[in-house]
């Protein structure tokens, strides 16, 4: 996993809170170009407002969904190595 711009974001180790496994850190990025990117990323700059709030929640879920992909790709690596 390697830095691909200046814009990435570093999702740093942990466990999934659904699944219980622990995953590895790894990098996101917003820059469609990027080799990192994932997706639509909706930077938190809102201040208690309701923009604020849901942009907090599609936080939330960009790093919800980028956990799930980094483990969907690890299963898939695993399985292709059997
Ligand atoms: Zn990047």
């Amino acid at each position: 996993m390697t830095k691909g711009c200046e814009e990435c974001k570093l999702i740093p180790a942990g466990v999934s809170k659904r699944t219980g496994k622990p995953y590895k850190a790894f990098y996101t990025c917003k820059n469609p170009d990027c080799p990192n990117y994932k997706g639509e990323y909706i930077p938190n700059k809102g201040r208690d407002t309701g923009v604020g709030a849901l942009n907090t929640r599609l936080d939330n879920l960009a790093q919800y969904l980028a956990e799930e992909f980094e483990e969907i790709k690890t299963m898939l690596l695993d399985i292709q190595r059997k």
